[in-house]
């Protein structure tokens, strides 16, 4: 599902340039749970717009579900990173105005989906989230834990065939995280590809396999299954 060789991204600051990714390789397989594990300033949040196609590397080859994004027009990255990624952040990014259920018709919304099946499609993905009894409640009546799962479901809502998640837990006590990655677990069970970003080790294990990053170099990124 992704395949990335050799992947530079580089910064120049002044006359100084910053490398920050040194040459990642990354395989990832359809169905797979994978942590990339590394400690603050090491490339994960490059990486992760990386494979969002939210930012383009300096050099290297990124394939996605057999796509050379390279040749890619914008109007066909914009597809996939509506379509066919789904977004977690930290720090949730729900719109306070909007309650759970709209938070999560949001991208449906922007996909042109009807009233009726988008209401319906956001409340299925807030029950899977085990939400069923908040769907109208607004970002501020719910804790942590519950933004996330609505950020889940958010990110759920147009079925996309990658849930990319930054830091998913790094907002919430230890007890929220794990129920959040007990959620994970069983989205992956499902057969949802995942990949996650975390500075930690005990958040990383809830994956079947975990890569790491450190200044840049990523190690256990291509494996073979054959
Ligand atoms: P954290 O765990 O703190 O979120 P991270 O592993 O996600 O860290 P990145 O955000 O990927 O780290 O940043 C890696 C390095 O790249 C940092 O040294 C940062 O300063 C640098 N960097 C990131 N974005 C830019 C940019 N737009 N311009 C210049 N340097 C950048
Ligand atoms: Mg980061």
């Amino acid at each position: 599902m992704i395949h990335m060789r050799n992947i530079i991204k580089s910064y120049q600051l002044g006359d100084q340039e910053q490398i920050v990714l040194k040459g990642v390789d990354l395989d990832v397989y359809d169905g797979e749970f994978v942590s990339i594990l590394g400690p603050s300033g090491s490339g994960k949040s490059t990486m992760m717009n990386i494979i969002g196609c939210l930012d383009t590397p300096t050099s290297g080859e990124y394939y996605l579900s057999e796509r050379k994004i390279k040749d890619l027009d914008e109007k066909e990255l914009a597809h996939i990173r509506s379509k066919e990624i789904g977004f977690v952040f930290q720090q949730f990014q729900l719109l306070p105005r909007l309650d759970a259920t709209e938070n999560v018709e949001l991208p449906l919304i922007y996909s042109g989906v009807s009233v009726s099946e988008r209401r319906s499609r956001a409340k299925e993905m807030l029950v899977k989230v085990g939400l069923e009894d908040r769907l109208d409640y607004y970002p501020n009546q719910l804790s942590g834990g519950q933004q996330q799962r609505v950020a889940i479901a958010r990110a759920l809502s147009t079925n996309p065939t990658i849930l990319l998640a930054d830091e998913p837990t790094g907002a919430l006590d230890q007890k929220t995280g794990h129920q959040v990655m007990a959620l994970f677990r069983e989205l992956n069970e499902e057969g949802r590809t995942i990949i996650m970003i975390t500075h930690d080790i005990n958040i990383a294990k809830n994956a079947s396999r975990t890569v790491e990053i450190l200044d840049g170099n990523l190690t256990g990124g291509v494996v073979n299954y054959d």
